[in-house]
């Protein structure tokens, strides 16, 4: 087997007369959440025994409108953000969304991308190409549907994701990333036939650490299994060597395949933060910032929005909020931390 090197180095952040938070990090990546809702319920994010003990979703008039979400994203901007994810909840699920993505894929300069649960891109990736989305992430657990039924929550046939994940980089989405979360004794054994399926095509598959956000999902530190052992798996039947990244906050540790059949990525929130490199802020789907993946609580942009706040002051209130910013949560976590009642993903959005 091969040494494998950690890579450590980072590129420098541009400099920028722009907002930096108390550790001097600066916002480059908004996360918007445009729904809270799920056809999954995947045991790691909105297991349905939650959802069964009277967990409620947010009404159509709570959710920010298109119109809230485009003027939010602009003054974002304006402080720095350079890539905008549409997450949620499951984003394609909220009607006419590329109506949306139409109006972010205008403000120039800034990257569009979209995560996915992909049941539904078989029928919209051609839209969401053409509505000016620049890339795309769909998630998938498992090639198998017994796994990916486990892991999912759902009898959703995994042949469906695969036709969407065809179908996006037939439309012009490619490379598409696919996002495994990998939790140890429930879908491990799938990370080699993924691999397999997924070297060569094009398409980069990621490696997510399961991670304690929110406290619906039972986390147990036992059932991480650390990405440095994932690479090290993967590297004994495809050798792999690491890759520079590309930008200072980039949140997945590159590697290449050494025979050239493309590129992995590991997301090691867990036993490799990232904290210190963290530029990313999560808008909710009914108006709340969140500055941290693992907070506790939000701050809500919406009465502002919906009370006559001119675009200064919703400025001034999101620098506010990103200045007073401390989080580095993944640093501290201890099983301590697990507990603490954190917001689920599924509403501040992955
Ligand atoms: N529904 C879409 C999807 O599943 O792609 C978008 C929202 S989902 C919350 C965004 C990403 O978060 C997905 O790739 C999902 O696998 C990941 N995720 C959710 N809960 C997680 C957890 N506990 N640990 C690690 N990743 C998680
Ligand atoms: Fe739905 Fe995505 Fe959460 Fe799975 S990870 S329950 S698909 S929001
Ligand atoms: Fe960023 Fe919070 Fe995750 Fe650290 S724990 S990387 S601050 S979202």
């Amino acid at each position: 087997m091969n040494v494998i090197p950690i890579h450590t180095a980072r590129p420098q952040p541009p400099g920028a007369n722009l907002p930096l938070d108390t550790l001097g990090r600066h916002i480059s990546d908004l996360r918007i959440s445009v729904t809270d809702r799920c056809n999954f319920h995947c045991t790691y994010c909105m297991p349905e025994s939650a959802i069964n003990c009277g967990f409620k979703f947010l009404r159509h008039d709570e959710l920010l409108s298109f119109e809230e979400i485009e003027r939010l994203a602009r003054l974002f901007v304006a402080q720095g953000v350079k890539r905008i994810r549409i997450t949620g909840g499951e984003p394609l699920l909220r009607r006419n969304i590329e109506q949306l993505i139409e109006k972010l894929a205008s403000f120039p300069g800034v990257e569009i991308t979209l995560t996915t649960n992909g049941s539904m891109l078989a029928h919209k990736a051609k839209a969401l190409k053409a509505a000016g989305l620049h890339r795309i992430t769909v998630s998938l657990d498992a090639l198998d549907d017994a796994t990916f039924r486990h892991m999912t929550g759902v009898d959703f046939p995994v042949r469906d994701v695969l036709a969407g994940i065809d179908a996006a980089g037939a439309a012009g989405l490619d490379p598409v990333k696919i996002n495994m979360v990998v939790k140890r004794g429930a879908n491990d054994h799938a990370i080699l036939p993924m691999v397999r399926y997924f070297r060569g095509s094009g398409h980069t598959l990621r490696f997510i650490e399961f991670m304690d956000v929110g406290t619906a999902n039972g986390w147990k530190l036992g059932e991480v299994l650390p990405s440095r052992d994932i690479i090290r798996l993967i590297d004994s039947e495809y050798p792999v060597e690491p890759v520079n990244p590309k930008h200072f906050s980039e949140v997945a540790k590159r590697w290449r395949y050494k025979d050239g059949a493309g590129e992995i990525g590991v997301i090691s929130s867990v036993t490799q933060a990232f904290c210190s490199s963290c530029t990313r802020l999560r808008l909710s789907s009914e108006g709340s910032l969140f500055t941290c993946l693992f907070a506790q609580k939000g701050h809500s942009l919406r009465d502002l929005l919906r009370n006559g706040g001119s675009d200064a002051e919703l400025s001034a209130t999101i620098a506010g909020i990103w200045q007073r910013r401390d989080d580095r949560y993944s640093e501290i976590r201890t099983d301590n931390t697990a507990g603490l009642k954190k917001v689920e993903m599924h509403y501040i959005g992955g």
